[in-house]
């Protein structure tokens, strides 16, 4: 079942939502060579208690960290540690979550640490873009794969694949609701889009062929040919105008 946030949900939202972004803005100026990824997540934590949010991600289903942190073959879901420290020419991809009143918000951004390949740095480019045509979409009206749609042809046409396994999500009280939002799909499919829908959009996109895997800590899929991976992600409330990002980050003054 799909929940239709009210307007007065939508507003808390915008405020989980733009607590969010902050935090992950932060955490990824942070992002240099010789810091652990472990300090990328106190950064995440600190700034929850200073904001008075809870991390999404801690504790989720026994997930340690507030701070999912995936480093080059890395797709998704990487938990940070001190044994892990970042150089010159890695990309990571920072996934961060925050509740607040009882509301979630979940936003990624894969980043560039020192310099890096023109490959890699093509990836993100073209990563993020999908992302954003894939948002273009979410308004009323459409079908729910005409985001999907959106994202898989921005990336097939660079050579670029979907990951199939790990898809986006229906966001609200919960942080995973439905309906599931994959990143491949035939337009002009799958649910009608409503007013009221709000939507994680996140995909997942490697720079080789498509398979993942889970290594050893349960947790951390990568890439099974090694290829880099990238991950954006925004949440996005459907409006009757549209759609409205709760995740941007404003800047400063927000
Ligand atoms: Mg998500």
């Amino acid at each position: 079942m799909i929940h239709i946030k009210s307007q007065r949900e939508i507003e808390m939202m915008r405020e989980a939502g733009s607590i969010t972004a902050r935090i992950l803005h932060e955490v990824a100026e942070a992002a240099r060579p010789g810091i652990t990824t472990f300090e990328l997540d106190e950064i995440a934590e600190r700034r929850c208690k200073d904001l008075g949010v809870k991390p999404a991600f801690k504790g989720y289903q026994g997930f340690p960290g507030s701070l999912c942190v995936s480093l080059n073959h890395e797709v998704i879901h990487g938990i940070p540690s001190s044994k892990r420290t970042m150089k010159s020419g890695d990309i990571i991809g920072l996934d961060f979550g925050v509740v607040y009143e009882g509301f979630y918000g979940d936003a990624a951004i894969s980043v560039p640490i020192g310099k890096i390949t023109p490959e890699a740095e093509r990836l993100l480019k073209v990563t993020e873009e999908s992302l954003n045509l894939g948002i273009q979409q979410a308004r009323p009206g459409n079908h729910l794969f005409d985001i999907s749609h959106a994202i898989q042809n921005c990336v097939e046409a660079v050579g670029f694949s979907v990951v199939r396994e790990f898809v986006g999500h229906g966001i609200g009280r919960s942080l995973h609701e439905d309906p599931q939002v994959p990143n491949f799909g035939p337009k002009g499919k799958g649910v009608l889009l409503k007013e009221g829908m709000v939507l994680a959009i996140e995909p997942m996109i490697n720079a080789g062929g498509h398979a993942v895997r889970i290594e050893a800590d349960g947790w951390t899929a990568t890439t099974v040919d090694g290829s880099l991976s990238a991950h954006f992600e925004h949440t996005v409330a459907i409006t009757e105008d549209g759609p409205e990002i709760l995740t941007r980050y404003e800047g400063d003054n927000q």
